[in-house]
């Protein structure tokens, strides 16, 4: 059972084949079983999975239906789940419950998805490699020596062992994507503004973006439709009706314009992910699409334009987490300065207080224009770019990541080596744009993922080339040996 995607679970459900406590349990003793190996969740909710469970059969007894109704999934724990710890990765909230659910959590919640846990993840989601949690380094499935990257790592690696068929997870740079294709999955960050954030705890607000993670386009496609739509709760959410995404995975990809940007095949690139790459171009031309080399110019740029922007709004973001209002604080404050000096020194582990420390000297009176104003600036470039390229093709396709998923602890020592790991990702989050990560064929036995980056609002094309190429090739179907 628990090989079941979430639309094969759609259909044994509709077909009375098992019912949702049947299958939350069959889960549950899978997680308890597995996970220790893992370390992919935080916190199990098993009296609410169940609660939900026996909610969402009677539901369906009652006539009603729905694709998520039923369907067992689990929340990265940055998404508040009421009198839930909701811990974002780090000491400073380990102790906090949220008080009420995000937006995400609710719209899913009440379309009946069951919940079975909060996942793992790197510290307020700052990470590529799932190590800098409070809660221990969750491992890839495909090798428990490497990581599953990260941010959202927890949700990956687990949905990649077959502990549940989908999650939630949030990508400011990557995390979606990059964890995504380090454990054979299809992630999708959607467009800026188009899944609610209400309720996700902010990393960089400008960037933050909540997705599905799952196995396959067409689940991607079930999660995405119970998460996306207008929220008056969240300021920057865009009140565009939501279009049918399971409808447009059919589609026919003849003609379709595939853009690939010249200047992702550089020196950093590893050549076998180069050469699958190119495998999975052949492919798509196979089902009619027609590829045209673009150029991406400013993409040289966008690491360090990132990791000024993202570290600036972390450290305003994160100033709310004083000692006083929210989570950890420490032992015998010796007067308001101690008490915020050593709550945030002993609740923040070290990669939250560099990123605070490079985000505050960026803002700072004397560095704004020259960093912050100036990586702005960069951003701009970055999606004049991106327009450009759309205005001769419908789809930019290339690599996820520059290498399969690293050795545990290979990076640790040098932060910078693991920030040029998002050299594909991020650009998507500068300009705001959708981009999914997919299945393309494995490297030393470890997956590497393609990433397809498309228009605003464009997520239905993502997942409907996606699909078409899970059709036609069956990486995505590989499981993990031991799961
Ligand atoms: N790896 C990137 C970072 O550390 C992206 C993280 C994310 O998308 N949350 O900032």
């Amino acid at each position: 059972m628990h090989q079941l995607t979430l639309a094969e679970i759609a259909r044994g459900l509709a077909d009375k084949k098992f019912s949702s406590e049947e299958l939350t349990k069959v889960l549950l003793a899978r997680i308890a079983q597995l996970d220790p190996q893992l370390n992919s969740f935080i916190s199990l909710t098993e009296d609410l999975a169940l609660t939900q469970a026996k909610a969402a059969d009677a539901r369906r007894a009652n006539g009603e239906s729905g694709a998520l109704l039923g369907a067992p999934i689990a929340h990265k724990d940055l998404f508040c789940t009421q009198g839930i710890r909701t811990s974002c990765g780090s000491k400073m909230l380990d102790n906090f419950k949220a008080p009420y659910d995000a937006t995400v959590v609710a719209k899913l919640a009440a379309a009946g998805a069951v919940t079975l846990g909060k996942t793992n993840m790197d510290e307020f989601a700052m990470g590529s490699a799932n190590e800098s949690s409070y809660y221990g380094a969750v491992k890839n499935p495909w090798n428990l020596e490497h990581v599953p990257g990260g941010s959202s790592g927890g949700s990956a690696a687990a949905v990649a062992a077959r502990l549940l068929p989908a999650a939630t997870g949030t990508d400011t740079g990557g995390s979606i994507r990059q964890p995504a294709a380090l454990t054979n999955l299809t992630g999708l960050k959607p467009t800026y503004g188009r899944v609610s954030r209400w309720g996700m705890i902010a990393y960089a607000s400008s960037l933050d973006q909540g997705g599905p993670l799952a196995r396959t386009a067409e689940d991607c496609a079930i999660l995405l439709q119970g998460m996306a739509g207008f929220d008056q709760n969240d300021s920057t959410s865009i009140d565009e009706p939501v279009p049918d995404y399971s409808a447009s995975l059919n589609g026919s990809l003849q003609g379709l314009r595939i853009g690939v940007p010249k200047e992702y095949f550089s020196a950093g690139l590893d050549p076998r992910i180069a050469e699958l790459i190119h495998n999975s171009i052949k492919e798509l031309e196979k089902l009619g699409a027609v590829i045209k080399e673009i150029s991406l110019p400013n993409m040289q740029h966008a690491i360090p334009a990132y990791y000024v922007i993202a570290p600036a709004e972390a450290s305003s973001n994160l100033s709310r987490f004083d000692g006083v209002r929210f989570g950890y604080r420490c032992e015998d404050p010796k007067n308001l300065e101690d008490l915020y000096k050593r709550s945030r020194g002993e609740g923040f582990g070290t990669e939250v207080q560099r990123r605070i420390m490079v985000g505050a000297y960026a803002l700072s009176a004397g560095y704004y224009d020259a960093y912050y104003l100036k990586a702005q600036k960069i951003r701009r470039l970055i999606k004049n770019d991106f327009m450009a390229a759309f205005n001769e093709v419908d789809i930019i396709l290339g690599p996820t990541t520059p290498n399969p998923a690293w050795k545990l602890g290979a990076k640790n020592s040098d932060p910078v080596a693991a920030y040029l790991e998002d050299v594909y990702t991020i650009t998507a989050n500068l300009a705001g744009l959708p981009g999914l990560s997919m299945p393309a064929g494995f490297v030393d036995g470890l997956p590497v993922g393609v990433q397809l980056l498309a228009p605003y609002f464009q997520e239905g094309r993502l997942l409907n080339v996606a699909h078409q190429y899970q059709l036609n090739t069956d990486w995505h179907t590989r499981t993990p040996t031991g799961f």
